[in-house]
């Protein structure tokens, strides 16, 4: 069989040594002759993955014991609801760059004031809005780091005296940053860090406790803080799939993977500007290294394309429905041949 190009946008390509552990477990987990995902998450056995997890977040994002590491279910989009529920009491400051950014919106003004400080919706999200202030008098800000279905990132993060809270779910682990000017970070598993199923929160301890409404049991990140991301059963093999790339993003290094980000981004753009069949769909400044989207200059050419990587074996490119042309997610597993292979098509257009 020949090699798929797994450009998917989510669920997306893991690297292939974490599918290898996650088959092994499923038949035998840690030589209990027992399937992962049918022992008990009380175990020792799970309970070390679950430990080995929050270790190795900490320790790629070098943060110390200031942060609570969290394993929760319901998605990135639960997030939406949980931060503006455990967080907002009075007003908070939201930037609106893309679909995921306005879901946020939407959910945080259930339970106060929100003010939009940025938006780049008047474009169609094809922009970072950066000319906005954050007053001293939010509960918190909040931002999107990588707009998945626009393709736009944020290469800078604004100076903030609020808490600043961010959805890293497409671009999680994807570059070095300091990640201690951040008071919570959450992450659907499912595009860039492991199987569906799982979410990450990082929380700085202290950010919690200023709320007066009644905080659901489930929707309290102080229970599952105090119950270890195991208040009740966690996403048994998403964590561990989780933590298995984890793992393999600590040996890469996340320099080394950075640079390779770059690497990949820069071959594909360079092919997107000096090519006259494809255009660019995002403000240059602005453009997202993990999912590029671009279209073709003309009707024609978008037909023939579409048949050519279907022919190279390239998987997954087709734009989200809100965009229409094409975008290329790379996200860290997505090898650099995969790239070379998708513009050696472009270039067959020239
Ligand atoms: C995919 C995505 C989400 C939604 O994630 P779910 O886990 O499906 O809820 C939220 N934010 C961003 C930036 C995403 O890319």
């Amino acid at each position: 069989m020949s090699k798929v190009h797994n450009f998917s946008a989510g669920p997306a390509i893991l690297p292939q040594v974490v599918l290898d552990s996650c088959i092994q477990a499923l038949q035998n987990f840690e030589g209990t002759n027992l399937s992962l995902i049918e022992v008990s998450h009380r175990g020792k056995e799970f309970v070390a993955v679950m430990d080995e997890a929050c270790s190795l977040v900490k320790k790629i994002m070098r943060l110390n014991d200031d942060y609570d590491v969290l394993f929760l279910q319901g998605g990135a989009s639960m997030q939406f609801l949980m931060v503006s529920m455990n967080l907002l009491e009075n007003k908070a400051a939201y930037t609106n760059t893309g679909t995921w950014a306005k879901n946020a919106i939407k959910e945080a003004k259930a339970f106060g004031k929100v003010d939009v400080l940025g938006s780049s919706e008047d474009q169609n999200f094809n922009y970072i809005p950066k000319d906005y202030v954050i007053g001293s008098d939010y509960d918190y800000f909040h931002c999107t780091s990588n707009n998945t279905i626009f393709g736009t990132q944020m290469h800078h993060f604004p100076k903030c005296d609020v808490p600043m809270i961010c959805d890293m779910s497409s671009d999680i682990f994807s570059r070095e940053l300091d990640f201690t000017q951040f008071d919570l970070i959450y992450a659907g598993a499912q595009k860039n860090m492991g199987p569906a199923g799982t979410t990450l929160v990082v929380i700085k301890k202290g950010l919690l406790g200023k709320v007066t409404r009644y905080l659901p049991t489930m929707l309290d990140y102080n229970t599952h803080i105090k119950g270890e991301s195991m208040f009740n059963t966690p996403s048994v093999f998403a964590v561990f799939g989780c933590m298995h790339t984890l793992r393999w993003i600590d040996e890469q290094g996340l320099a080394n993977i950075e640079k390779l980000n770059t690497a990949k981004a820069n071959l594909l753009y360079t092919e997107i500007d000096t090519n006259p069949n494809f255009i660019g769909t995002t403000a240059i400044e602005d453009r997202s290294k993990m999912n590029i989207t671009f279209k073709c200059a003309t009707e024609a050419v978008d037909e023939a394309f579409a048949l050519a990587i279907k022919d190279a074996n390239i998987s997954g490119l087709k734009g989200h429905r809100s965009v229409g042309g094409y975008r290329a997610s790379m996200y860290n597993a997505l090898g650099i041949d995969s790239v070379k292979v998708l513009v050696n098509v472009m270039q067959t257009f020239k």
